[in-house]
């Protein structure tokens, strides 16, 4: 009987034993919540989503806090509180992700340093039933005042299908420039050479743009204040040439097997994979081309005005509205993008100007072609070569072989076709071959201070 009574105090003894440090374990655990703040704010700008994430193992969150301080000042933002369901098990909230939105305008907030103090406690019974505690002070700066834009450049009268540049000073260091002409934007790059906060951005209007309805200088500064600007500008129209091609038998017979080998999904009569290749491979190169004008070097390459191919003639011009017959009815239309010059056949190709290349290889309709960048998203693009010369990443300099013409691609006879393009938007090379518009229209709004 007494042994009996002594098992059951032990075995209650250490059941009450295991309770305790059940609960000692929850209860009366020691060590502060773990705190993870996603993405630390350095600026806080109109609006900042501060995202906080939690953890405590044993006796879980009881609150998640965080206020904002300017001199004086406290700015408190909604606390997180987890209410204790049973007394013995904490909040059971082990791993938590909290955010809050910090309008520091709305809160009335100054522009200047703010300490940021987030705390997260948990639901311990030490420091009298308070909870451990982990404390995370961050010094941020309000930025609620968008940069300031000051255009300094004076000449923009760009024509339809073509190049302007645009400079300007941006009051703080932003994280995004350019300019807005309608749905495309044009990157800002820091001005070479120039003061920190001057700013060039080379800018297009598209050949079939006749007036665009929005013309901005955008900037965003580190806390994503945003600063929009017009600039004086004058848009002129540049009337379409209208062209008639005739496509013969004899044309289609020489150039289409080789589009039909190259793009096995081109199918039916010469005809068809004709209108096929002008309408849809067309479109798909001039897609590639735009790619490949995505980056451009941070700097000016080129020097002077665009060299031409020496001893050519002028065949068709840029933005040329072709009207496409067989047999005396019209089939098709397409915009021309480039210039064609005709010289003696397998003609050496120079280089425009100096420049980087970018892509040297076959392009659809374009045949074999070299694309260069001349930096601060201008690009030269020669096309229908023979031959090329050169290889993507080489550094050409004005005047230096690239390739031979020759009659890739959509071509009828052997010529260069010679396209221009500003962060892949086609312009007119015209400009760029006369030095006293690039003067007028580039230089002169570069130099600016
Ligand atoms: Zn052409």
């Amino acid at each position: 009987m007494g042994k009996l009574l002594g098992y059951t105090a032990l075995i209650v003894l250490t059941a009450l034993i295991a309770v305790g440090c059940f609960l000692g374990y929850i209860l009366l655990e020691g060590s502060p919540p773990e705190m993870e703040v996603v993405s630390v704010p350095e600026t806080v700008g109109r609006e900042y989503i501060l995202t906080v994430k939690v953890k405590d193992a044993r006796s879980g969150i009881r609150s998640i806090s965080a206020v904002l301080s300017q001199d004086d000042m406290v700015f408190e933002l909604d606390p997180k509180i987890y209410e204790i369901k049973e007394w013995w098990r904490g909040s059971g909230v082990r791993d938590e992700t909290v955010f809050w939105v910090i309008k520091p305008f709305e809160l009335g907030m100054a522009e200047g340093k703010a300490l940021l103090r987030i705390t997260a406690r948990d639901s311990s019974w030490r420091n009298d039933l308070k909870g451990n505690k982990q404390i995370r002070e961050i010094e941020v700066l309000i930025d609620i005042v968008p940069p300031r834009i000051a255009v300094k450049s004076t000449v923009h009268n760009i024509r339809t299908g073509g190049t302007g540049l645009v400079s300007y000073r941006v009051s703080e260091l932003p994280s995004k420039t350019g300019v807005w002409i309608d749905e495309r934007f044009f990157p800002g790059y820091p001005k070479p050479g120039g003061a920190e906060d001057m700013y060039v951005a080379m800018v297009a209007v598209p050949f079939n743009v006749n007036k665009p309805k929005k013309m901005l200088i955008e900037a965003v500064d580190q806390a994503g204040n945003v600063a929009r600007t017009g600039f004086p500008h004058r848009i002129l129209r540049r009337p379409p040439k209208v062209d008639k091609i005739n496509v013969t038998d004899r044309f289609l017979e020489q150039k289409m097997p080789d589009f039909m080998a190259r793009y096995p999904e081109l199918k039916g009569s010469p005809l068809e994979v004709f209108l096929e290749v002008n309408r849809e491979l067309r479109r798909r190169n001039n897609q590639e081309i735009e790619n490949y004008c995505k980056e451009s070097a941070p700097e000016i390459l080129w020097h002077g005005s665009f060299v031409c191919l020496p001893n050519s003639a002028f065949k068709a011009g840029f933005g040329d509205e072709r009207h496409y017959f067989y047999k005396g009815k019209e089939i098709g239309l397409s915009y021309h993008m480039g210039s064609d010059l005709a010289s003696i056949s397998h003609a050496p190709v120079p280089a425009g100007n100096a420049g980087l290349v970018v892509f040297a290889g076959y392009l659809g309709i374009y045949g074999n072609t070299v694309i260069l960048d001349h930096g601060l998203g201008l690009f030269s693009m020669y096309s229908h070569l023979s031959e090329i010369q050169v290889s993507a990443g080489d550094k050409v300099k004005r005047g230096d072989t690239i390739g031979i013409t020759g009659m890739t691609g959509l071509a009828g006879g052997d010529h260069l076709h010679f396209g221009m393009m500003v962060h892949g938007v086609f312009v007119n090379p015209l400009e760029w071959w006369d030095q006293k518009w690039i003067q007028d229209h580039i230089l002169n709004n570069l130099s600016v201070q």
